[in-house]
């Protein structure tokens, strides 16, 4: 049966504890307001994901709504440019602030008003010391500062001194308004702040108005103050801060429940730059070649790379909100974007460094057009596509060795290999041009094998993508790798000369003469794919067209940074038949726990489990099965043959439940990300519990979102999937009735808040909804939850 779990579902982070909290307590009478803040002075970047994701996530999941507020109160750096770009990168994440957009600029006047209100209270002066002066008599950490002789001005002379700064009197630089709080605080922001200064400059938006502008600690509490913001988010460097904020608020008069500043930390990632002071000289010095250089970590350059916004959501919800900073592992963001890719991109074949082919006993002429599906087995998209196949054929020049080196699955001199879709063919014959270069190689091909197939069991090592020579598109091929050659995180980023020097030379990779399968003519421009075995792909929007086709690698199929940089090899552009490289310690790379950290000291596990496979016939017979038999992906056949726990766990769960993809990626996508570290044989279950689980979700008792919950407390502490669901009140809500009697204990369990919203305190239904959503796990949906709620509210 349902339960309402007041109380009892623990919040994601402290954040939201602290939002929970105030809801329940009734503090803003169950109101909750963010408000996601950003200076419109560059394009917004990967860090600000975090901070607009957990603002305007925080608003929705407690019902309540969420602000986009230009913070324009500095005339100088900022301008119209970002404030529609930052608009429309924020719409291209997926976020809609509906009509809550505003600008602190707007505020000028009453910010005005409220700086009047600490004059006339004696908490506000104006000084006149030069900004030297003021910065030498501030002290340092360890001796107090030296009080301004002009600290002991009158009100009225204070007084008549801002008004006369508002009217423009003085020049830049004459006076100041400052808050007159301590000279001596331990906190150095706290020893009489600079509330306005004087500046003759032209703002973006108010024009010539304003001659003084207000500084941020003075303005930005106030500004929440008159939106009503409940709870204002920012990052960890605006810790010292929060002790100016709440004295401003006080001063001015503003009471509880007023605003309050809760800090987080901030986004870092290596080898990237997040902060929009330090890309611009980047953008200025023409390092990148603009703020949408795909190499770059703004969402501009991320969006040309072809990243999926939900790939860089669900990144931001992999890494999680805490108050410590740390920084990650760029192979995460990676991870993420495969995520979503591996799930959507159709897969076709391409070849970035051709070497021909001619199958001399095939037919001259067109050939024959052979069908070949977008989607691995284990993906829930269907589609096919024809591929032209004919006498003449381009494959990778990395799939041909003519000395192979031990454990080379792909083609050498008089040995076999199976082209994709296609047929099995040999090589009869190497042609090299007068350098000794090899040009094209002379190989048969077996009729019998159409499709991939040996009629006489015959063993065919490898298989390798193919584009049929007459057919292909020529394109160009743009491959990315990290902008900065070693940390360039937080740490640096006060030295934005340095950074320059940081660059990886070979950050991008320009391949002419690609070959791609012809296809790709008839899609439509944003499609992303997946060329096999080389990486994901998309055009290029900015500089491909109809005749120039220009692709930009969104991201490689596996890891290789990590196997790089274990070897303390410069960062180089991989090659395009790429190894693939997983990190890992244990049989499967886990989400969160291995993506971090060690990550770059571990060799190159699929290759350690190719050799595995090797010295071991049992596994490489599983991975067979697993790939034919069963249908499952390369990848996930790979992976889930690593070794003999890691298949017997898997065959146990399809004992369960006979679905191998399912299986497999209950395996390889939700089980990974939940156990951390931890080895399946640590588990405190086994294959079959898992494989239980899956079945409850394909026969509808359990959404699979809610199942992951249960898989969650499953790798806490055992226990039997149908027995947890039960438990756990995660039987699948799908009709009104169920809805409604959920709402009923909701609105049971808090009668006080019942009552008061009969009362008059309608905005109290964002509680309401809340809680309903929390008591169903996420599994209802919140507009008829809301619909209902109102309904019964009425009544
Ligand atoms: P600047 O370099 O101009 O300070 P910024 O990149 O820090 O730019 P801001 O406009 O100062 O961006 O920040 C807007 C909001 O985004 C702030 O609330 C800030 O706390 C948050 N923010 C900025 N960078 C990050 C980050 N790396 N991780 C999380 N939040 C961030
Ligand atoms: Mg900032």
């Amino acid at each position: 049966m349902m339960s309402t779990n007041k109380g009892h579902t623990p919040a994601r982070d402290f954040i939201r504890q602290i939002v929970k909290a105030d809801v329940e307590s009734g503090r803003y009478d169950g109101r909750v307001v963010t408000r996601f803040p950003p200076e419109p002075n560059g394009y917004l970047h990967v860090g600000h994901v975090k901070a607009i994701s957990l603002n305007f996530g925080i608003a929705e999941e407690f019902g309540g709504r969420y602000h986009l507020r230009f913070d324009d109160t500095n005339p100088e750096s900022e301008d119209e440019e970002y404030v529609l770009s930052m608009q429309e990168d924020i719409r291209w994440l997926g976020f809609d602030w509906g009509e809550h957009l505003y600008f602190a600029s707007d505020y000028f006047g009453q910010l005005y008003d409220f700086a009047e209100v600490l004059v006339k209270k004696g908490l506000a002066y104006v000084d006149s010391q030069s900004g030297v002066e003021i910065r030498e008599s501030r002290g340092t950490v360890t001796e107090p500062g030296v009080d301004s002789p002009y600290r002991m001005r009158s009100t009225e002379e204070n007084l008549d001194l801002f008004r006369r700064m508002r009217a423009c009197e003085f020049e830049d630089g004459a006076h100041v308004l400052r808050g007159k709080i301590d000279m001596a605080s331990p906190n150095m922001l706290m020893r009489d702040p600079v509330l306005y200064r004087i500046r003759h400059a032209h703002h973006y938006r108010q024009g010539d108005e304003w001659c003084i502008y207000p500084l941020y600690d003075f303005a930005h509490c106030l500004e929440d103050a008159i939106e009503g913001v409940t709870h204002s988010l920012c990052s960890i460097e605006f810790t010292n801060n929060r002790e100016i904020y709440d004295w401003v608020l006080e001063s001015v008069g503003f009471e509880e429940p007023r605003p309050h500043q809760y800090e987080f930390a901030r986004l870092e990632i290596q080898n990237a730059v997040l902060s929009k002071r330090s890309i611009l000289p980047l953008v200025e010095a023409g390092a990148v070649s603009g703020w949408d250089d795909p190499r770059l970590s703004t969402l501009r350059g991320f969006r040309r790379r072809g990243v999926p916004p939900e790939a860089l959501r669900n990144f931001v919800g992999m890494v999680g909100i805490a108050r410590t900073e740390s920084t990650i592992d760029v192979a995460k963001l990676d991870f993420a974007i495969r995520d979503v890719l591996n799930d959507s991109a159709p897969r076709v074949m391409a070849v970035l460094d051709p070497l021909k082919i001619v199958l001399s006993n095939y037919v001259e002429g067109p050939g024959e057009v052979l069908e070949a599906p977008y989607y691995p087995h284990d993906v829930p998209l269907q589609g096919s596509r024809g591929v032209p196949f004919s006498r003449e054929l381009y494959i990778e020049r990395a799939d041909f060795a003519e000395n192979p080196p031990k454990g080379f699955r792909r083609l050498v001199p008089g040995g076999e290999v199976r082209l994709r879709y296609a047929y099995v063919i040999r090589c009869e014959e190497v042609v090299k041009d007068a350098e000794g270069k090899i040009v094209e190689l002379r190989c048969s091909y077996d009729a019998e094998t159409r499709g991939g197939g040996t009629p006489d069991g015959r063993k065919v090592k490898g298989t390798v993508q193919w584009v049929p020579a007459q057919h292909a598109l020529d394109a160009e091929v743009r491959l990315y790798e990290r902008l900065f050659l070693d940390g360039a995180s937080q740490a640096e980023q006060d030295e934005p000369v340095d950074l320059l020097a940081r660059v990886n030379p070979k950050s991008i990779t320009v391949i002419e003469g690609a070959k791609i399968e012809p296809s790709v003519a008839d899609d439509p421009d944003d499609t992303r794919y997946q060329f096999e075995r080389t990486g994901y792909f998309w055009r290029d929007p900015v500089d491909g067209s109809v005749e120039r086709l220009v692709f930009n690698r969104i991201v490689p199929l596996k890891d290789s940074w990590g196997r790089k940089t274990a070897k303390s090899a410069p960062a180089s552009p991989e090659s395009v038949s790429s190894s693939t490289v997983i990190p890992v310690d244990a049989e499967i790379p886990t989400r969160s726990g291995g993506v971090k950290g060690p990550i770059r000291e571990r060799p190159a596990v699929s290759e350690q489990r190719a050799a595995a496979r090797t010295a071991d016939p049992s596994l490489a017979t599983r991975f067979e099965r697993y790939s034919t038999e069963l249908g499952l992906s390369t990848e996930h056949a790979d992976l889930l043959s690593a070794s003999h726990a890691t298949g017997d766990f898997f065959e146990a769960a399809l004992e369960a439940h006979a679905e191998p993809s399912e299986v497999a990626a209950w395996m390889v996508t939700d089980l990974r990300g939940l156990r951390g570290d931890r080895g399946l044989a640590g588990l405190p279950f086994g294959g079959e519990a898992l494989g239980a689980l899956a079945a409850l979700v394909a026969g509808g008792r359990v959404s699979r979102r809610a199942a992951k919950d249960v898989l969650a407390r499953m790798v806490e502490q055992g226990g039997d999937p149908s027995d947890l669901v039960a438990e756990m009140g995660l039987e699948q809500v799908d009709d009104h009735e169920a809805l409604q009697s959920v709402i009923s204990q909701v609105l049971e369990a808090w009668p006080d808040k019942v009552d008061d919203y009969r009362a008059g305190k309608k905005n109290l239904i964002g509680l309401f909804v809340g809680e309903v959503m929390k008591a169903t796990h996420g599994a209802a949906d919140p507009k008829a939850v809301r619909g209902l709620l109102t309904t019964s509210l009425e009544e």
